[in-house]
């Protein structure tokens, strides 16, 4: 099994080997979790979203695509020292999405 670190979380990757025949259904995905659970992000959570607000503007990491997206703390606010939470990349290499 291989892991792979961010700032917000630890990405395991692995093969199953074995499972069971008697546990049937959707398996708990991030989609699973969002759309049937009705899951959201935490209020810090830099992809939080409000339900009934209008959206915030939206920068996108021009190396790995984490789009920035967060009423909270809007884009411009965030530090220099800031950095991508997915590839760890500086504030400078995001772009604003039109
Ligand atoms: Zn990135």
């Amino acid at each position: 099994m291989n892991s792979v670190e961010t700032i917000t979380h630890t990405i395991f990757i692995a093969e199953p080997v074995a499972g069971s025949e008697k546990i049937k259904g959707t398996p708990m995905t991030y989609d699973f979790y969002r759309n049937k659970i009705k899951g959201t992000s935490p209020i810090y959570a830099p992809n939080y979203i409000p339900e009934h607000e209008e959206l915030p503007e939206k920068y996108t990491c021009t190396i790995c695509k984490y789009q920035y997206r967060n009423s909270l703390i809007p884009f411009d606010e965030l530090p220099e020292t800031w950095s991508c939470p997915i590839c760890n990349a500086p504030k400078s290499v995001f772009r604003k999405e039109d």
